[in-house]
């Protein structure tokens, strides 16, 4: 993660002048152009000329009308109430929030916020009510948010990390928190990695640092858990994307029955594209949910199990490390 002396992404991003004049009334193509060109220049801005900040929000509320924020391509209009699969609407909720210390030892203490909603649907997931009623969380208010992860800095966060359920589908109401938001904590994004271009370009320049969940080695075991229909081949090109402008941290959870299937593959895999990414194994999987429905997930993971998956992670990554902090 960037040093302690840098400005966090989502400062910088409010601190670069953007070429357009209306955000607002900006035609998508023109707001894309001052997207990239912002990226590119850095400028500081002048006078009350929008920011970057203020381009990214205008595209993640131009967004909201036809969702496709992530792989599911639901193409809803949420601003008008519409809901797909992740279950939220038009605004952000949070289920939960704290300054958490069970954390990975960079992190802590971190202002967790737990975002309602979910683009998968883990069996095994520790925390369904997100999942299963995002409709119940606190409302996000930008203002009000801010306010709260300030109150937590000063309670001792040192960063500000986001995730769920996932944070994706939130993205609009979080860069707008981020806009009032005074105090300058990196900011950490924890994913599935399953998401969309459109929501990665969002993201490029605010998020510090992306700790990546990598669930499965192949889709019939995503399919099959999760309820999704695809997902190695969008969470890799996700984290080819974000590795290219954010520091990344991978980790995966061994699930019980299926190391062959999907942690040997994994390994495999990101070991050809982040060589040089230390990979967070994760052993301390407990039946959560309806993983009692499937053979394999309703006990704990076996010394043998935890042996093999320890063995083809060395074998193929250089950089690993076991672990049992979430
Ligand atoms: S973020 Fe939600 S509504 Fe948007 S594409 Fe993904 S699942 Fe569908």
């Amino acid at each position: 993660m960037r040093d302690g002396l840098a400005p966090p992404g989502f400062i910088v991003c409010r601190e670069t002048a953007a070429p357009i004049g209306d955000v607002r009334g900006a035609e998508d193509g023109e707001l894309a152009q001052a997207h990239e060109a912002a990226l590119r220049s850095r400028k500081p801005p002048v006078g009350d000329r929008a920011s970057l900040l203020d381009v990214k929000i205008e595209m993640a509320r131009r967004a909201l009308q036809d969702c496709r924020l992530c792989p599911h391509e639901c193409g809803v209009d949420r601003t008008a109430g519409g809901r797909g699969f992740c279950g939220v609407g038009p605004r952000a909720q949070i289920g939960a929030q704290m300054v958490h210390l069970g954390e990975l030892p960079d992190l802590v203490p971190a202002y967790s916020v737990f975002l309602s909603g979910c683009t998968m649907r883990c069996v095994y997931c520790r925390k369904p009510d997100l999942l299963e009623r995002p409709e119940e969380g606190e409302v996000l208010e930008p203002a009000a948010f801010a306010r709260e992860v300030e109150e937590g800095a000063a309670r001792g966060a040192r960063t500000l990390k986001l995730l769920g359920g996932t944070p994706e589908p939130s993205v609009h109401a979080l860069l707008q928190a981020l806009r009032q938001l005074r105090t300058p904590l990196p900011l950490v994004w924890e994913s599935t990695m399953f998401i969309a271009p459109q929501c990665l370009r969002l993201l490029r320049g605010v998020v510090d640092l992306f700790v990546a969940n990598v669930r499965y080695g192949n889709d019939t075991c995503a399919r099959e858990l999760s309820g999704i229909d695809r997902y190695v081949t969008p969470a890799m090109e996700a984290l080819r994307e974000v590795s290219r402008w954010s520091d990344v941290t991978l980790r995966h959870l061994i699930l019980p029955g299926h190391v062959e299937c999907c942690t040997m593959p994994l390994a495999a895999m990101l070991e050809e594209l982040l060589p040089d990414v230390e990979l967070v194994l994760l052993d301390q999987y407990r039946p959560f949910w309806r993983a009692f429905e499937h053979p394999t997930l309703s006990r704990r993971l076996s010394d043998d199990e935890r042996g093999a998956a320890i063995e083809a992670v060395s074998a193929r990554k250089r950089l690993w490390r076991l672990s049992d902090l979430t």
